[in-house]
């Protein structure tokens, strides 16, 4: 989550899960934006949905009706579309409002056995990021390193901490991810910099660089690693997924490159 938008939060939903699944972790991906982004990059038909997020925040569909299953080994997606649009008015009369979505996918387990659901959040702090967050443990923030990559944070620390306060959620900003990071600038250093004092040990040390292979992977419809898989872009998402199985405190360095890479 970051109600910033353009700072890579779908990419890294969705190459994360990647990466993860290709390590046999069975992982579920709930696409919260009406833009669909996630969905579209995962190739799917968003256009012929008769279950999405939004009919699952509506009541309407079940988890098991709105998951396509296994659209990749190891990995499921809720996609949604336009139609989520209207969910942040419609849910505003709509009882037990922000807890919708984490009551209907509790249903799946124990069923199905994922081990990770990220929810790709939308640019707004609004009821459908609310339903995100009272359904989740952890928050990750992919941080743009970039001018104002701070600015908003504190605003995004407020609404987290006001949700803990209203619903008794034990719920942090567990893991940020810098974005876009373009090592031969002195502003990304710079910027980089600022983030690891804000937030110390928070930051995974995995950086997500900018990498055209990234943004092409998402107009073809496929991870990086289906798109190139020999990347800058997948070995830093490898080495992400790597930090988030590992506990904070004893998480890896990077793992040094094998080869220069020209792309
Ligand atoms: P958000 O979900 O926060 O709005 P996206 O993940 O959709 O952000 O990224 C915004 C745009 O930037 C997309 O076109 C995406 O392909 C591109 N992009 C994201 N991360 C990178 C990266 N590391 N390198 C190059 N392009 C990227
Ligand atoms: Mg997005």
């Amino acid at each position: 989550m970051n109600q910033k938008g353009g700072v890579g939060k779908t990419t890294c939903a969705v190459n994360l899960a990647a990466a993860l699944a290709q390590r046999g972790k069975r992982v579920l991906l709930v696409d919260m934006d009406a833009q669909a982004n996630l969905s579209l990059h995962l190739n799917v038909d968003i256009y012929e949905l008769k279950h999405s997020t939004y009919s699952l925040l509506m009541r309407r569909s079940t988890a098991h009706e709105a998951t396509l299953f296994n659209i990749r080994p190891n990995l499921s997606v809720i996609p949604s579309n336009i139609d989520l649009s209207g969910a942040e008015i419609e849910l505003v009369n709509a009882i037990g409002r922000e807890r919708v979505l984490g009551t209907a996918l509790e249903t799946l387990w124990p069923e199905t056995d994922f081990d990770f659901v990220f929810y790709d959040c939308p640019p707004s702090l609004g009821l459908v990021s609310l339903n995100a967050l009272t359904a989740s443990e952890e928050i990750f923030l992919p941080l743009q390193t970039e001018f104002f990559a701070l600015q908003g944070v504190t605003g995004l620390l407020e609404f987290v901490e006001r949700i803990c306060a209203g619903l008794g959620n034990q719920l942090a900003i567990t893991g940020v991810i810098p974005t876009l990071y373009d090592g031969r600038t002195i502003l990304s250093r710079d910027v980089l910099a600022d983030i690891r004092k804000f937030f110390g040990d928070k930051v995974f040390a995995a950086v997500i660089h900018t990498n055209v292979k990234l943004a092409e992977a998402s107009s073809h419809g496929e991870t990086i690693f289906e798109y190139a898989p020999e990347s800058r872009g997948a070995e830093d998402f490898e080495d992400l997924a790597d930090q988030v199985l590992t506990p904070p405190g004893t998480r890896p360095r990077r793992r040094r490159r094998k080869k220069k890479r020209y792309y």
